[in-house]
């Protein structure tokens, strides 16, 4: 499998990052090795300094799918959670001054936290689906589809043009403001439509 993740999603966080508004989905893919199941804890990495959380929406594909029109495009998925996409921000930063891609930043092992996902069936509006991030018992990031740029049924439009999109590849759709550094004993919970999902330590 794979995890596609979009970059730029959303106003608020491209403000904070000081980045202009992409023409089309900002997309980078992380390895397998990136994930994180179960809510095990995550380690953190001994290359960095400066690993940040990044909390996005995350749909799991249902089916594979080559060019699929937009109009179809909610067929293609059937699970929606929430996951971390964490970030070497030291490395990346290095890389980006460079010019160099900055896959090692984004792609590390266990760099993809996912929690359980709900049944898409069983969310009423697809359409502002809320998620939130708490860390230490804090509410530090809260977004909803409403405010993407570019639509789920967009992004997998979009991505699947460019690959081939598999049962259990998973999409993270981009993150909204309040990113932030983790630190060693934080303990971050993100839930979806008040549902928690994913509840794990940073050690
Ligand atoms: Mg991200």
């Amino acid at each position: 499998m794979k995890i596609i993740c979009i970059g730029l999603n959303y106003l608020d966080h491209i403000s904070e990052s000081n980045n202009s508004v992409p023409s089309s989905p900002l997309v980078f893919i992380k390895p397998d090795n990136a994930l994180l199941r179960n809510s095990n804890p995550f380690y953190y990495p001994e290359f960095s300094r400066d690993v940040h959380y990044e909390a996005e929406l995350v749909v799991r594909i249902n089916r594979v799918g080559k060019h699929v029109e937009k109009r179809f495009a909610s067929r293609y998925y059937s699970g929606v959670g929430v996951g971390i996409d964490f970030t070497a921000r030291d490395l990346q930063q290095k890389c980006r001054e460079e010019g160099l891609p900055w896959e090692i930043s984004k792609g590390f092992d266990h760099s993809a936290p996912v929690g359980k996902f709900l049944k898409k069936e069983d969310i009423s509006d697809i359409n502002n689906i809320k998620f939130q991030l708490d860390i230490n018992g804090k509410t530090v990031q809260k977004g909803s589809t409403l405010d993407m740029i570019f639509s789920i049924d967009e992004i997998i439009s979009y991505v699947s043009r460019f690959f081939t999109l598999k049962i259990g590849d998973l999409i993270f759709t981009g993150t909204p403001a309040g990113t932030g550094p983790v630190n060693i004993g934080d303990r971050l919970c993100a839930s979806v439509n008040g549902e928690v999902l994913l509840d794990f330590e940073i050690r």
